[in-house]
């Protein structure tokens, strides 16, 4: 079945699941990102996570993320709106849970860029529902070229980010997946291939596919 096919439907129906990447900054997750919504026929919705994290030019609020106080973060997190948050880089990012839910409820795939305290949170809730990949650079150097290149950041704020990203590689352990992020187009094709493989898995349309099979046993 093709992904545009699995998406619209027209394999058997299934619950929809949580496709969570996690990297450190400058791997490439969000261009990876970028590119698995951009391809239509696999149908994602991205999870639009909350910040209070200044935005950097190139971002739209709304879209990138929504930008909030930390009092109005503060306030998400209390009334219990948030499925997940932490703490990255001295800013607090959380995921809101009504719009993660809509999309399940409908039988669709959420994408996630949310670090490996997010993942762990979610995993925790959702368990078989979640699939988790990490991201890794080809070497560090790489990794510091990347945020250096992006010019998005003050030197302090790279540096620290570089600084955390030895911590965040050594959480590799607790994903379902790890890719190594050598080539753009060769590890979009590797994830692309994940996301059909985990679409296929009979656990998510067990009902459906019971009634295809009671169908099949039927026949003479
Ligand atoms: P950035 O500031 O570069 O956009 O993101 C910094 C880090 O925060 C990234 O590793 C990103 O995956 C993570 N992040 C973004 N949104 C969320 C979220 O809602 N929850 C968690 N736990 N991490 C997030």
């Amino acid at each position: 079945m093709s992904d545009a096919a699995a998406a619209q439907g027209r394999g058997p129906r299934r619950r929809g699941f949580m496709l969570i990447l996690s990297s450190p900054s400058g791997a490439g997750k969000t261009t990876l990102t970028r590119m698995l919504l951009q391809t239509k026929a696999l149908d994602l919705t991205l999870s639009i996570s909350v910040t209070t994290r200044p935005r950097r030019s190139s971002e739209v609020d709304g879209i990138h993320y929504s930008f909030v106080t930390r009092r109005q973060f503060e306030a998400m997190r209390d009334s219990g709106d948030l499925l997940e948050w932490a703490e990255v880089h001295g800013n607090c990012y959380g995921t809101p849970r009504e719009p993660v839910e809509k999309v399940l409820a409908d039988g669709r795939d959420v994408l996630f860029d949310i670090d490996y305290q997010g993942a762990q949170q979610v995993r925790q809730k959702a368990g078989a529902d979640v699939v988790t990949i990490f991201i890794l650079p080809p070497s560090m150097r790489e990794l510091r070229a990347r945020l250096e290149r992006r010019a998005e950041d003050p030197p302090d704020v790279i540096a620290r980010r570089l600084e955390n990203a030895r911590n965040e590689i050594s959480r590799w352990t607790q994903y379902d997946y790890v890719l190594v992020n050598r080539d753009l187009n060769e590890t979009f094709n590797e994830l692309r291939a994940i996301v059909s493989s985990e679409r296929s898995r009979a656990a998510r349309s067990r009902e459906a596919i019971g009634a295809i099979v009671e169908e099949l046993l039927s026949q003479p």
